[in-house]
């Protein structure tokens, strides 16, 4: 029998299977308890987050009224935290050859109709300068785990070839690397090859879903990030498959895992991802039991209640409806203009081929999904100066907490907005974008900033490049 214990460095202590167990319980005793619920809010207001605990029963409250002040709640501290910048990402598959058998994605090892494909040094340049071509600035890489066909040298090599194209205007400045758990070493060299957040998703309903290979072995998965940040990787990012049949355990488990590394490290993770699981070769979305859109948005705004210092992640796997609608709730990033194949930006495969990870519900270009942002009045942003300017992990954190952040974020968006306008976007997409621009500018209130990133909005309209607070 495991203790619970969020500085522990094992997992079924940090994120353990009575402390969740008592948590939902507590939850579903109190999820019409107006006095308990009423105090969980009024600990939310300080916008300094809540305990696994208090999220579980925030996520089951049946109260009309609490659930509205839920969602007002989530929407003001996205708002005070992120402001209206929305950070632009895409997904880059390198390899989908993968040993495992996870059993809601179509690349394990036993799906044999769908094509297995590795992209070549030369392919992943053709994919970075279609990505580039769009207007990206910040990828995640993501491989399948295959020792013998995607060893950490090809991640390695495939990371050096995307910062060293810089075709036209275009560069991916922030690469992003969502692969296997692996080895305090491995993660030190990914480290010293310059990538931002290393991401990896954990679902604690774990046995039955990954019954075979490498990552079946829960504990070695599930401390991953632990063994990341000893390697000095500071920026990690969490994510749980949502609608895994439990996805009240899977929450109260992935604010545990945050709990745990603000704990023991002083930093909670940098990122969230909220994935849904969704139709893909092979995977049936109905028999992982697919969670409905009101629950889904209801997680949202929990998390967002629950860890307002960490930025949250919406894939193409969503559509723009309920896109719209989390981005109000608290997302901070989403990818667009998606393809979700292995080689799939310099070429849509031919359906028999399949090699797709899963089915992308919104199939708009990076330009639509830009102009849809600006129309809905938020800041598409491809800002990647923070761990550039060396802020990563507490340092980035202290800023966050402050408020200081926005100093950074809105110019920082104005100025990346700035030069997609410039570089790639269509008429309709640049009007709006300018005018966006000409008002944001004048909000800035921090004088010196202000004239500072009007200059700098001046230089990259005569041809300048690659600006940053
Ligand atoms: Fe492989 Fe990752 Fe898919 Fe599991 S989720 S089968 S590890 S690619
Ligand atoms: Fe993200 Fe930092 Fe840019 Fe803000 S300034 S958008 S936190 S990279």
């Amino acid at each position: 029998m495991y203790k619970y214990d969020p500085k522990s460095s094992i997992a079924d202590e940090f994120i353990n299977d009575a402390e969740i167990l008592e948590s939902l319980a507590y939850a579903r005793e109190n999820k019409a308890n107006k006095q308990v619920i009423d105090a969980i809010l009024q600990k939310a207001r300080e916008m300094k987050g809540i305990s696994h605990k208090e999220a579980a029963v925030l996520l089951e409250c049946e109260l009309e009224e609490e659930n509205k002040e839920i969602e007002k709640l989530a929407k003001e501290i996205k708002e005070r935290f992120y402001g209206k910048r929305i950070v632009m990402f895409a997904p880059l598959y390198l390899s989908n050859y993968c040993i495992n058998s996870c059993v809601y994605c179509p690349y394990h090892v036993k799906n044999k109709h769908i094509a297995r494909k590795k992209l070549s040094q030369e392919e992943i340049k053709q994919e970075v300068i279609a990505l580039q071509d769009m207007g990206h600035k910040r990828l995640a890489i993501e491989a399948g785990e295959d020792p013998e066909n995607n060893p950490l040298e090809y991640i390695l090599e495939s990371i050096r070839t995307i910062y060293s194209i810089k075709h036209k205007n275009g560069a991916i400045r922030r690469v992003n690397v969502n692969i296997a758990a692996t080895s305090v070493e491995n993660y030190k060299k990914l480290k010293d090859a310059g990538i931002g957040t290393y991401i990896l998703f954990q679902e604690t309903s774990y046995k039955e879903l990954h019954p075979a290979g490498p990552k079946s072995d829960y504990a070695y998965h599930t401390e991953a990030m632990d063994r990341a940040m000893e390697a000095g990787i500071d920026d990690v990012g969490c994510g749980v498959l949502f609608g895994l049949d439990k996805y009240r355990y899977e929450l109260v488990g992935i604010i545990m895992h945050a709990e745990h590394l603000e704990a023991k490290f002083g930093v909670g993770p940098h990122t969230i991802s909220v994935p849904r699981v969704c139709p893909a070769d092979d995977i049936d979305p109905e028999e992982l039991n697919a969670i409905p859109d009101e629950i889904f948005e209801k997680i949202v705004s929990v998390i967002r209640i629950a860890v307002p210092y960490t930025g949250m992640i919406v894939s193409t796997r969503e559509s723009k409806a309920t896109r719209e609608k989390v981005l109000d709730l608290g997302i901070s990033q989403i990818s667009g203009g998606s393809r979700t194949s292995v080689g799939g930006y310099v070429e849509e495969e031919p359906e028999e081929e399949n090699s797709a990870q899963f089915d992308v519900s919104d199939r708009r270009s990076l330009d639509e999904v830009v102009n849809w942002l600006l129309g809905l009045g938020y800041i598409p942003s491809f800002c990647t100066a923070c761990y550039r300017e060396g802020r990563t992990g507490d340092r980035f954190m202290k800023l966050l907490k402050s408020g200081q952040i926005v100093n950074c974020c809105q110019p920082n968006a104005l100025m990346t907005l700035k030069e997609y306008l410039e570089d790639y976007a269509s008429a309709d997409t640049k009007e709006k974008g300018e005018k966006v621009i000409q008002e944001q500018l004048e909000i800035i209130t921090n004088p010196v900033v202000k004239e500072k990133a009007k200059e700098y909005i001046e230089n990259i309209h005569e041809g300048k490049r690659d600006f940053r607070f």
